[in-house]
């Protein structure tokens, strides 16, 4: 189906209402937009690296992070020419590493088949890893001004509210109705301004909770305003359904004061990421037990026995649907030999040094706290 005949079937807002919708954001935006550094430029690949950055993360929390990583690869050329692991290095913090796996692969498919100049067909950028609609249309829309509509958190809660839609949004009929009127209201010219007010305007104004409608330029036109349903629409999520798992870290040094690290590998949380040994104690139910497992797990991985010593420290963090109670422990070794190496990757390594490594986001709090703990 073509996108005018999509168009044609949402049977949303009357085209006048449309070109009154588009005024009177494009005014708004033009005195209340904001200024971000991704936003001064027509490149796509600082475009790019911002809108994946941007993903399921906070615009503030963004901010230094895109300016380190595009420190660190300026070019297109150089994150593809990069170590994964320099990659993860500048990522750290921002959690979900699969965009960043994604991103490094992308700018090598750019490189390879695209000798370096980023794609400007929408459906050569989607077919980019990582990169899915709103993501393409964000691209294209900010970089080459190309009519794309975008649909993302912000500019969904905004639609849905504007139309209310009281139903739950992630279902096919309402992505549909909600893409059909991004359509609708994307403008021939100018597209990459307003998808940059629709989103402003959804983020700063029609919050989460409590929307400023008194600010808003739509007031006017927002079913949900007229209905006074702003904290209904829309459709709360259902809450997430968490598991409880404890684990244990177990922080062992060699003779020389170095601590062990090992690489998480292919499809293990963290995968590519340095991590301190961890195991999953959840199903042990005394310490004795958990101590007896660890030694027994030790020797398996290492071909040595350790001991458990005095728990240090405790965190509580969430990873997808696992909350997890991570309890840190000073540990020695309790046979001698070598370590065993086969089938991963180890490294040991000096407190100073903990910092060059891209570490887990639970190792990297393990590895400041080591780092205050030497201070003299
Ligand atoms: Fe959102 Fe209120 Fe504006 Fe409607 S009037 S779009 S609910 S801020």
């Amino acid at each position: 189906m073509s996108r005018r005949e999509r168009s044609k079937e949402f049977s949303g807002l009357p085209t006048e209402t449309i070109a009154a919708l588009r005024k009177k954001i494009k005014g708004w935006y033009a005195k209340h937009g904001r200024d971000l550094p991704w936003r001064s430029t027509s490149d796509p690949y600082p475009i790019w690296i911002s809108e994946v950055m941007l993903q399921q993360t906070q615009v503030a929390t963004v901010l230094p992070y895109f300016a380190s990583f595009l420190g660190a690869f300026p070019t297109i050329f150089d994150l593809a020419a990069a170590e994964e692991s320099k990659v993860f290095r500048y990522w750290e913090g921002l959690g979900y590493y699969r965009r960043a796996r994604q991103l490094h692969a992308a700018a090598k498919r750019v490189v390879d088949e695209f000798e370096g100049k980023f794609p400007t067909n929408i459906s050569d950028v989607q077919s980019l890893p990582g990169i899915g609609r709103y993501t393409a249309g964000a691209i294209c829309s900010f970089a080459f001004d190309q009519s794309q509509p975008i649909v993302e958190a912000n500019t969904q809660r905004l639609y849905a509210r504007l139309l209310a839609i009281e139903t739950e949004l992630s279902t096919s009929e309402n992505q549909a109705k909600l893409w059909a009127f991004a359509e609708q209201l994307i403008p021939v010219k100018g597209c990459g301004p307003f998808n940059h007010a629709i989103m402003d305007l959804g983020a700063m104004i029609c919050k989460p909770q409590n929307p400023e409608c008194s600010l808003c330029p739509i007031q006017d036109e927002c079913k949900t305003f007229a209905s006074g349903k702003q904290n209904s629409i829309p459709t709360p999520k259902r809450p997430k359904q968490y598991e409880a798992r404890s684990e244990l870290v177990a922080l062992l040094q060699d003779s020389k004061g170095r601590w062990l690290l090992r690489k998480c590998e292919p499809g293990e949380r963290w995968a590519g990421l340095w991590d301190f040994p961890r195991f999953d104690v959840t199903d042990c139910s005394s310490n004795e037990q958990i101590k007896t497992f660890v030694s027994q797990e030790c020797f398996q991985r290492f071909g040595r026995h350790c001991n458990l010593l005095e728990k240090w420290k405790t965190i509580q963090h969430a990873v997808t649907r696992y909350r997890i109670t991570l309890d840190c422990y000073r540990a020695t070794w309790v046979s001698k030999g070598k370590i065993l190496q086969e089938n991963q990757e180890i490294s040991w390594v000096e407190t100073s040094c903990l910092n060059d490594f891209a570490l887990s986001s639970t190792g990297r709090k393990i590895s400041q706290w080591l780092a205050k703990a030497a201070a003299p």
